[in-house]
């Protein structure tokens, strides 16, 4: 029988090797500075470069290290889920494993969480090494996604976060496939808040996250909290709608009043076009979400573990 530790940090590693090593040399550093046992659930996204077996084998020698390994890449929001499924701290910590959330950061955390916080995300305050585009994007996104859902998502929080074990229970009953993390935390409620902290530049290696990635957990947030864009539709139908009355008594009036009726080859192509145009966006809003209803329906696994023996023996 072991006992659950106080505190379990989860990070999400795909193909990680560059990092791996000074990864491991900041989070024993920061073990000897907590006030309780840790488990450091280092979960396998699927990795091709190596980063597994350097991960189980820091496990072997280090019984506070464990390895959750995915059967393929599953993607960043899914090996978070995978990890705090696998935790049994306390506090369960999420962060990213390319040390961009430095890990000293954790105990700022706990302090709040000690406090009675039940959940502590660690707001960005400054962000090296990322420019223009990204930190660009990153705002208009938290703008829109404000402007669309009632769920509350503070700007400039990513995951990294504690999360109190009666939040952990709740958010492992949140079995949804398109999961954009940040938000689902929101929206369970309980005693939240930040601390502020800078965002180090990544350690080694380089981004997972290419702009398709971002844009897939954009939607994700976007449609997984809100139905606005459903909900557009019946505006912009209501829209047209009127203005065909209107013009539809302007053509009447011509009708009666002028005796050039036929002409107006524009006007049609524009009000034909355009009517396509916002038909074909509308299906395809509809679209997601019915994309999503699918992949709900089919109620597959959110991820499978590929546990080797290495694994397996903790
Ligand atoms: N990651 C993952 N699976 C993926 C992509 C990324 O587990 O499919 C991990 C990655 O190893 C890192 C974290 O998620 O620990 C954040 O990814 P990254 O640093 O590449 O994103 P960025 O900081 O550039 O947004
Ligand atoms: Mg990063």
């Amino acid at each position: 029988m072991d006992t659950s530790p106080r505190y379990s940090f989860v990070l999400p590693v795909y193909n990680e090797r560059d990092v791996l090593p000074l990864l491991f040399e900041r989070l024993d550093a920061l073990s000897g500075s907590l006030d309780g046992t840790v488990e450091f659930l280092m979960v396998d996204d699927g990795s091709n470069d190596g980063s597994r077996p350097m991960l189980q084998i820091k496990a072997q020698g280090d019984p506070r290290y464990r390895v959750v390994g995915l059967s393929r890449n599953f993607g960043h929001q899914v090996a978070i889920t995978a990890g705090i499924d696998q935790s049994r701290g306390e506090a369960v910590i999420i962060m990213d494993a390319d040390l961009q959330d430095p890990p000293e950061v954790a105990l700022d955390l706990i302090r709040k969480w000690r406090e009675g916080f039940a959940v502590v995300a660690a707001k960005r305050d400054s962000r090296a090494g990322e420019h223009g585009l990204k930190l660009a994007t990153a705002r208009l996104f938290y703008r829109v996604l404000a402007s669309l859902t009632p769920v509350r998502i503070e700007h400039d929080v990513g995951d990294f976060r504690l999360m109190d074990r009666k939040v952990v229970e709740a958010f492992k009953r949140m079995r949804e496939q398109d999961r954009f993390v940040r938000g689902m935390v929101s929206w369970l409620g309980f005693e939240q808040t930040t601390v502020p902290y800078s965002r180090a530049e990544r350690a080694a290696g380089s981004t997972k996250y290419p702009l398709s990635k971002m844009l897939r957990l954009a939607t994700n947030g976007i449609i997984g909290f809100s139905d606005i864009p459903l909900r557009v539709a019946l505006w912009f139908g209501a829209l047209v709608s009127v203005l065909a009355i209107v013009f539809g008594i302007y053509v009447v009036a011509g009708w009666i009043w002028s005796d050039s009726l036929v002409q107006g080859w524009a006007s049609t192509v524009v009000i034909l076009s355009f009517l396509g145009g916002v038909n074909l966006m509308m299906i395809g809003v509809a679209g997601l979400y019915i994309g999503r209803i699918y992949e709900q329906v089919k109620n597959r696994p959110l991820y499978l573990l590929d546990e080797t023996d290495e694994d397996a023996t903790r």
